[in-house]
């Protein structure tokens, strides 16, 4: 009896996932979980994945690309500790002295800590593309009729190490943010919400649109969460990669009504607090469903997604 339930209990930790039969095609192990190098078959789809992207950019939309870090001090007044302070990295050096630097440096290499003399940089890890666009369209004053829209992309880092490929901590994000009076933001959220899923379709993804809410850290983060959900400030475009009950959210479709407005003193073309939105797509998390939905041959890919994706 005994033996039967510890055999189970092996059985069901050593469990294949399954997105891990992907691994050995797409990606080559760094040492950590969720950081990982990408094999040249797994970077042309994502390339012609942030091509498809790009041809169904608006008119009218500024783009900018942003390097993986960003200010400290931008993100903390953004409130990003308030909500997900567990997820966060934070850039940290040897700042000391030129004796305090050899004497860590010394400690490591007697086989100790040198890491306990590291303090914390200006700069954190970005945890999402969008975040440095709104003091940036802050700085150009108030807003014109109709708003402004934006086409960013960052490598982003949440930390949150899995084993699982469509959970890494180091990820590629494109968005479309805009930036105008509520009805703007709302115009834009319901176009891209459109748009999005007809992209999907087109990728030959099964998927499905839900509400869904951020992952607001602790027990009060619970209500912020049930709140946003009420409030229906996010939906996710879901693929359900492994399980119908735990798909993978592949986009994101944001409303943070006046949030970013107020923090940063945008002000609509009325003279009232902007409202901002954003689409997101999770670039590697799409390539994923890709390849899991189609295979790892792209000779062996529909015809139809073949030509969309020029291959
Ligand atoms: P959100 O800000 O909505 O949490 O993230 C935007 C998008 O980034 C998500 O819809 C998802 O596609 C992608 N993303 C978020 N977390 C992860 C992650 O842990 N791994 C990967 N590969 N993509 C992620
Ligand atoms: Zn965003």
């Amino acid at each position: 009896m005994n033996i039967a339930v510890r055999t189970d209990k092996v059985a069901s930790t050593q469990l294949p996932d399954p997105l891990d039969h992907l691994a050995h095609k797409l990606f080559h192990h760094m040492g950590t979980d969720g950081v990982y190098a990408r094999t040249a078959l797994y970077e042309d789809v994502i390339e012609r994945l942030t091509a498809l992207i790009t041809r169904h950019r608006e008119a009218g939309t500024e783009t900018m690309r942003f390097p993986p870090v960003m200010n400290r001090a931008q993100l903390e007044k953004s409130g990003y500790l308030k909500s997900f302070p567990n997820l966060l990295g934070c850039v940290c050096g040897l700042h000391g002295t030129e004796r305090e630097i050899n004497a860590a440096v010394s400690r490591f290499d007697a086989g100790g800590d040198w890491t306990t003399s590291l303090s914390p940089a200006d700069l954190v890890l970005s945890p999402a593309a969008c975040y440095p666009v709104y003091p940036i369209a802050a700085a150009r004053g108030q807003l014109p009729q109709g708003g402004l829209r934006f086409d960013v992309a960052a490598d982003c880092f949440r930390r949150e190490p899995s084993r699982h490929l469509d959970r890494l901590q180091s990820f590629r994000m494109r968005e479309y943010v805009c930036i105008g009076s509520p009805d703007d933001v709302a115009d834009f959220r319901e176009r891209w919400m459109v748009r999005a899923q007809a992209i999907a379709r087109d990728l030959g993804l099964v998927f499905r649109v839900d509400y869904a809410s951020d992952p607001f850290f602790g027990r009060v983060g619970q209500m912020k969460a049930v709140s946003q959900k009420q409030q229906s400030l996010k939906f996710e475009l879901l693929v359900p990669l492994r399980s119908e009950e735990q798909a993978t959210a592949c986009m994101s479709f944001n409303y943070h009504r006046d949030h970013f407005g107020l923090t940063w003193d945008i002000k609509d073309a009325n003279g009232a607090p902007a409202h901002t939105g954003c689409v997101a797509f999770g670039m590697d998390r799409l390539a994923v469903a890709m390849f899991h939905t189609h295979g790892t041959e792209l000779a062996k890919w529909p015809a139809s997604v073949r030509e969309l994706l020029g291959m």
